[in-house]
C-alpha cells in the first residue's frame, strides 16, 4: 500500500487510525481477530515498533484487546470507545489536509457529540423526503436509525409521547409491550388514543397509531406481561429498550432482563409535574436495583412473601400525571434511545430529575451495589430450533443433559405452582401453573374460604411427573433463553425456532388492518395446555442439538 504523506500525524497514529477506520466500516468485526503482528507489517509496511505502539493506542482506547498467546481481537464499539475510533480514524483521513475544515470550529468539552466526518454530504430534497429535515444533523445517520430495534414497555402517557417521538424520527423497527386496555381517563394524557379505542388493548393501538404516523416504521405488540410473558430472545435482538412503566416489580424485572441480555435501558417516571429520567447500561455504573433502598427493598420481599397478593397490588397505587410532564420526560427518554442508537456518550447510572414547578433540572449519579443480584450477563446463547409450545420439558431437559451433563437442572424463571393445600380441610390440589396465572382469589380453599398453603418450584430435575408439558404450559414464553446449569457452570438455551413467529415487526402492514383494530383477545398463558396426541412422547427426531440450519454460533440478523 502507498502511505500518504504525513504531516503532523506520527506514523503510529497514521496506523492506529487506518486500523480504527476499518472497525468502523466493519472490515474488522467485533470479536474478530486482526491479522498477525507479521502480517501487519508486511502489509503496512511499517516497523514493528511503529506498529506496537499503535496497537498500545488502539488498546488504551479500548478498541482492541490482547488475548495471550492468541493475539489482537476486535472490541465491540458502544458509547465508550466510539468517540476515541472516530478520532483516530479521522487523524488518518486528514492526513496531508488542512488541520481543521474552514469556517469550522469544532466543539469541545465532555459533551462534544461524535462527529461523523465520514458522512457524506446529502441535499434532501424537502417536498418528497418525510425525514428529510434530519439529513442536516451533523451526527445523523439515517442508515442506523432505520435499522434500529427499539423496545417500549408500557403504552400509557409516557409511552404514548416515546412511541409518538421514535415513529416521528423513522426509528425503523418499535417493540411494544402492554398488558393494560385504554380506559377513558387514559385519553386526557395519551396522544395516540381517541375517543373510540377504549376497552382496546394499549399496546395494540399504540402499535397501529405508530404506523399511521409513519407508514415506514414497522411495528410489532405484545399484549402481555413484561414481567411473565416476554421472551429473552427478543430483548436479545433490541438496540435498545424504554421502559415507560408505573411499577417497582415491572422495572426491577425489565431491568434484569436488560442486564442479562447486556441490552442498555432508559427508564423514565412522572408525578403530577415532577419526571425523573435515567439510563442503565451493564457494566457501567449503577443498575436500577442498585437505586432501591432498603425499605423498597424490604416492600418488594414483603411482597414476595404472599406471592399471590403480588401482582394484585401492582395494579393499585396508580399516580397523578399530565400530558405535559408526559411530553417532556417521554421526550427526553426518546432522545437518550436515539443517542444508544448512534453509539453517542450516555450518562449510564445517573438519574435527571425535572421539577416542573421551579423548573429546575439536575443529574445526581447512584452508586453502584457490589452485592446487586441483577449483576449479571448471560454467557453465549445457544440457538436450537426448539419452540415454546411445542417442546416438552423432557425434550428440553434431553438437549440440555446431550449439552451440560446428566446432573443438569433447568431453572425456570417464573414460580410453578404444584399444588395449593388447604391448612384447615388438608384438601390439596394439583395446579401446576405459572404463579401469574392464578388470582389471590382462586388461591382459597373452595370449602372453607382460607387461603391455601402454595407449594412451588422453579426448577426441573428430571423426576417430575409432568415432564411430558410443553413450555408453554409452564409459563416460558416464545423465543425465551432458558437457563441451565450443572453442579460447576450455566448455560442459555434460545427457543429459536420461534423466532421467525415471535419476532417479526409485521403488524399493520396490511393496510386495512390499520382502520380496523378488533376488540382486545386476551393472552392466556398458562392456561393448562394439554399436550395434543401429536406432543406425546419424546418425539425423536424434531429436535437437533446443534442443528445444521442453527448453528449455536450463528446469530440470527
Ligand atoms: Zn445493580
Ligand atoms: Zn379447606
Amino acid at each position: 500500500m502507498k502511505i500518504l504523506p504525513i504531516g503532523h500525524v506520527s506514523l503510529s497514529q497514521a496506523v492506529a487510525g487506518r486500523l480504527s477506520g476499518s472497525v468502523l466500516d466493519g472490515s474488522i468485526k467485533a470479536g474478530e481477530q486482526l491479522p498477525s503482528e507479521r502480517e501487519l507489517i508486511q502489509q503496512l509496511d511499517i516497523s514493528r515498533a511503529t506498529l506496537r505502539e499503535a496497537l498500545k493506542a488502539m488498546e488504551e482506547n479500548g478498541l482492541i484487546e490482547a488475548r495471550a498467546g492468541v493475539g489482537w481481537f476486535a472490541c465491540k464499539l458502544d458509547a465508550d470507545n466510539l468517540a476515541a475510533a472516530r478520532d483516530l480514524a479521522g487523524a488518518y483521513r486528514q492526513l496531508g489536509a488542512e488541520k481543521t475544515p474552514p469556517g469550522g470550529e469544532t466543539p469541545s468539552g465532555p459533551h462534544r457529540l461524535p462527529a461523523s466526518s465520514e458522512k457524506p454530504l446529502h441535499v434532501p430534497n424537502l417536498q418528497t423526503d418525510r425525514l428529510g429535515t434530519f439529513e442536516f444533523i451533523s451526527w445523523w445517520e439515517k442508515d442506523k436509525v432505520r435499522d434500529a430495534n427499539v423496545m417500549v414497555v408500557g403504552a400509557g402517557a409516557l409511552g404514548n409521547e416515546v412511541i409518538k417521538n421514535l415513529a416521528l424520527m423513522g426509528i425503523g423497527h418499535l417493540f411494544i409491550v402492554d398488558f393494560d386496555t385504554v380506559e377513558a381517563a387514559n385519553l386526557s394524557r395519551s396522544v395516540l388514543f381517541r375517543e373510540g379505542d377504549t376497552k382496546r388493548s394499549k399496546a395494540q393501538v399504540v402499535a397501529s397509531r405508530a404506523r399511521s404516523l409513519n407508514p415506514h416504521v414497522h411495528v410489532q405488540y405484545l399484549d402481555g406481561d413484561v414481567t411473565t410473558q416476554l421472551g429473552l430472545g427478543i430483548i436479545r435482538r433490541m438496540d435498545a429498550v424504554i421502559g415507560c412503566l408505573d411499577n417497582r416489580e415491572a422495572r426491577l424485572a425489565l431491568n434484569r432482563f436488560c442486564y442479562w441480555m447486556n441490552k442498555p435501558w432508559v427508564d423514565g417516571a412522572i408525578q403530577e409535574l415532577l419526571g425523573l429520567v435515567r439510563t442503565f447500561v451493564p457494566g457501567r455504573g449503577a443498575c436500577f436495583e442498585c437505586t432501591l433502598t432498603e425499605q423498597a427493598r424490604r416492600d418488594l420481599s414483603l411482597r414476595y412473601s404472599c406471592p399471590l397478593l403480588a401482582r394484585q397490588n401492582i395494579l393499585l397505587g396508580k399516580v397523578p400525571t399530565t400530558p405535559t410532564i408526559a411530553s417532556i420526560i417521554g421526550g427526553m427518554q426518546a432522545q437518550e434511545a436515539l443517542k444508544l442508537i448512534h453509539g453517542m456518550p450516555v450518562e449510564a447510572g445517573k438519574v435527571v430529575h425535572f421539577n416542573g414547578l421551579t423548573n429546575e433540572m439536575h443529574t445526581s449519579a447512584y452508586v453502584p451495589r457490589e452485592d446487586c443480584e441483577s449483576h449479571w450477563v448471560y454467557g453465549e446463547v445457544i440457538e436450537l430450533p426448539a419452540r415454546a409450545s411445542r417442546t416438552t420439558l423432557s425434550e428440553m431437559l434431553r438437549l440440555v443433559r446431550q449439552d451440560l451433563g446428566s446432573d443438569a437442572v433447568i431453572e425456570l424463571d417464573q414460580e410453578l405452582i404444584l399444588s395449593l393445600t388447604c391448612p384447615s380441610c388438608h384438601t390439596r390440589e394439583e395446579v401446576l401453573r405459572p404463579l401469574e396465572a392464578v388470582t389471590f382469589e382462586a388461591g382459597h380453599c373452595p370449602s372453607c374460604g382460607l387461603l391455601r398453603e402454595i407449594e412451588l418450584t422453579h426448577e426441573i430435575r428430571g423426576d417430575e411427573t409432568f415432564l411430558e408439558r410443553t413450555l408453554s404450559s409452564v409459563g416460558v414464553p416464545p423465543l425465551h433463553i432458558l437457563r441451565a446449569r450443572n453442579s460447576s457452570e450455566f448455560r442459555f438455551y434460545e427457543l429459536t425456532g420461534d423466532l421467525s413467529e415471535t419476532l417479526h415487526f409485521r403488524h399493520f402492514e396490511n393496510p386495512e388492518a390499520v382502520s380496523a383494530i378488533p376488540l382486545r383477545e386476551r393472552i392466556s398463558l398458562g392456561e393448562a395446555v394439554e399436550p395434543d396426541e401429536g406432543d406425546k412422547g419424546p418425539a425423536a427426531g424434531r429436535i437437533v442439538l446443534h442443528d445444521e440450519k442453527t448453528a449455536p454460533d450463528e446469530s440470527v440478523p
